[in-house]
């Protein structure tokens, strides 16, 4: 008797997206985005993702983004709305735990559990809703404790190669 396959996406298997784009505009971020529904979901992150536990990133939930834009990479040009550049910092796919709830219930009641297999980033995180901020739509991303989780500051990942961009 063979065990069923297990298609539970943390090898790859379950085909729900993520990618994390850093867009270098008028302040640097890296746009979050999770598929859901048929759209991306999408935070920008000030300091990226990380991998530690004890970094709570502040993520501003923006707009639903169409799948397809998972694969934009290049410049927005000068006069649009984010113009500068955009480069692919991870993608993969990802896996929704919270248990009782859809993931867009999970997000209407202000806390997303999941999985993420990425290149950079992987293992379990956690979307929190801020109720009491001064921005609007402020979540925070939070590496939950697993076999993936490093200690201390997380900075090591974050590529340099347009930190010296001269701004317009
Ligand atoms: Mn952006």
């Amino acid at each position: 008797m063979g065990k069923p396959h297990k298609t539970d996406g943390a090898n790859g298997s379950n085909g729900l997206i993520f990618v994390v784009q850093r867009h270098q505009a008028t302040h640097l971020h890296y746009d979050f985005r999770l598929e859901m529904n048929g759209v991306l979901k999408s935070w920008a992150i000030p300091k990226g993702p990380s991998m530690s536990p004890s970094d709570r990133r502040l993520a501003v939930m923006v707009e639903d983004h169409p799948l397809y834009y998972a694969g934009f990479e290049g410049i927005i040009a000068e006069g649009n709305y984010g113009a500068g550049t955009v480069e692919i910092w991870d993608h993969g796919t990802w896996q929704p735990d919270n248990k009782l709830e859809s993931p867009l219930q999970a997000l209407r009641n202000g806390s997303l559990e999941f999985t993420l297999n990425g290149e950079k980033i992987k293992g379990k995180f956690v979307l929190v809703k801020m109720e009491h901020s001064r921005t609007e739509n402020a979540w925070l991303l939070i590496k939950r404790h697993d076999q993936y989780a490093v200690s201390g500051d997380y900075d090591g990942e974050r590529p340099t190669k347009y930190y010296k961009t001269a701004s317009h």
